[in-house]
């Protein structure tokens, strides 16, 4: 088989895919300009802070900025949050009392969540253990089940919890407008529930956020889409004014909220971050497009189809053998621009369930914007490919990670 002549002829199948991908970067990328038009982005807003960081302008702005980019009242975007992880536990733990109820829409949450929800039932300061009790529907075959939901919503329940990415699932994910009948289903049964979104790897796949369509507050990590592949570390979570004043709280502590915390570096990459993104996604969504149209003309398994709607960056490639798996990512790795020399091995990630091996070349550790792949040790052995900050390069990762599969007769 000639690989490239392979990859040349699925790539001839993804024009139309492609076409959407670019009218939506398009769109996207004039609602983040006028943004920054709007708030007069300027070098004074990249200069450094230290100590409290009372008034940083760098920080407010950006603030500022994502509020509009998420047509929210109010944003906290910090370096400080360390993690994707890090900023739903705070959304989590700055909503949630003793008493109230977390139920979850979409089965069960992301593995790292476990051990913030007591899942796990682990005693390192879980929401169970502080007497947060949680809930839970699966998703229905097309979408959010919400007959189940209207069941399930109770008077205690303050926050309804929606994942928009598949995650290590081969369900659909959400889009922005799947929000809209969710708000109301949810608001008719309890008005004091919320609706959190755990939207990481979502932003800009499509030309609307979840938070367009009623979404009270969503969340995600600066080193995923938003981040541009710029953005060095961080999360952002973006909500009522309400909400972000509760979360900001528990971020840094009581009555002092958002308004502290410096950054000695510079805000400037969050910026330019920010701008870049809708870009760097449309390149991730071309490379994913790409990888299923080649799959597919395998033989195999992959979700999202080719010229199916697309509500995250993930392609979810069913490989079917765990010897597939590890050969994919690490050809995925020997691609990288950083890196390249390091083979992936299969290890036991913390908050990870299985044996998970991941591919990651960057040049942000662990950034998942840029050209990753990854797949917990299970049946029926799917890899999940994401990212990709050009896609000339996802081509090239792609030609090479299946020569070097063919070469071990694996295809
Ligand atoms: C990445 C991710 C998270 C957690 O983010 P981390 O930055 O890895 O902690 C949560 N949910 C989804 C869907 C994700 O993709």
């Amino acid at each position: 088989m000639n690989i490239r002549e392979t990859v040349e002829a699925a790539e001839r199948h993804c024009t139309a895919a492609f076409a959407r991908i670019d009218a939506v970067a398009l769109k996207n990328t004039e609602r983040v300009l006028d943004i920054f038009h709007k708030h007069q982005v300027a070098s004074r807003h990249f200069s450094q802070t230290t100590g409290y960081g009372y008034g940083d302008i760098g920080r407010d702005t950006l603030e500022t900025i994502y509020a509009d980019v998420f047509q929210t009242e109010a944003a906290v975007v910090r370096p400080q949050i360390a993690s994707g992880t890090h900023a739903l536990s705070l959304c989590l733990f700055g909503l949630l009392l003793p008493g109230d109820e977390l139920l979850s829409v979409t089965g069960k949450p992301y593995d790292t969540l476990d051990g913030v929800i007591g899942i796990s039932k682990n005693n390192m300061g879980s929401l169970r253990e502080m007497g947060v009790t949680y809930g839970q529907t699966e998703m229905a075959e097309t979408g959010l089940d919400l007959e189940a939901i209207a069941k399930t919503v109770k008077p205690n329940t303050r926050v309804v919890y929606a994942q928009r990415s598949r995650g290590y699932a081969m369900r659909f994910p959400l889009m922005p407008k799947d929000f809209a009948p969710l708000k109301e289903i949810v608001k008719s049964k309890n008005q004091d529930a919320l609706i959190v979104v755990d939207n990481c790897y979502g932003e800009f796949v499509q030309a609307e956020e979840p938070t367009h369509f009623g979404a009270d507050v969503c969340a995600g990590s600066l080193i995923k889409n938003p981040g541009g592949g710029l953005a060095p570390t961080g999360g952002y979570i973006a909500g009522t004014q309400q909400a972000i004043d509760r979360i900001a709280c528990r971020l840094t502590a009581p009555s002092v909220g958002a308004e502290v915390g410096s950054y000695a570096a510079s805000y400037q990459p969050y910026y330019q971050g920010l701008f870049m993104a809708p870009h760097a996604v449309a390149q991730a969504l071309k490379t994913a497009v790409l990888a299923a149209a080649v799959f597919e003309s395998l033989g195999m398994k992959t979700t999202p189809g080719v010229n199916a709607e697309r509500g995250d960056i993930i392609q979810a490639l069913e490989l079917g053998t765990p010897e597939r798996v590890i050969a994919f990512c690490q050809g995925i790795q020997a691609a990288s621009p950083v890196d390249s020399m390091a083979a992936p091995e299969p290890w036991d990630m913390p908050g990870y369930r299985e044996q998970v091996v991941m591919a990651a070349g960057t040049f942000v550790s662990g950034a998942s914007i840029e050209l990753s792949a990854d797949a917990p040790l299970r049946e029926p052995y799917t890899v999940y490919l994401q990212g990709g900050l050009s896609y000339s390069h996802g081509k090239i990762a792609l030609i090479q990670t299946l020569e070097s599969m063919e070469k071990r007769g694996l295809l």
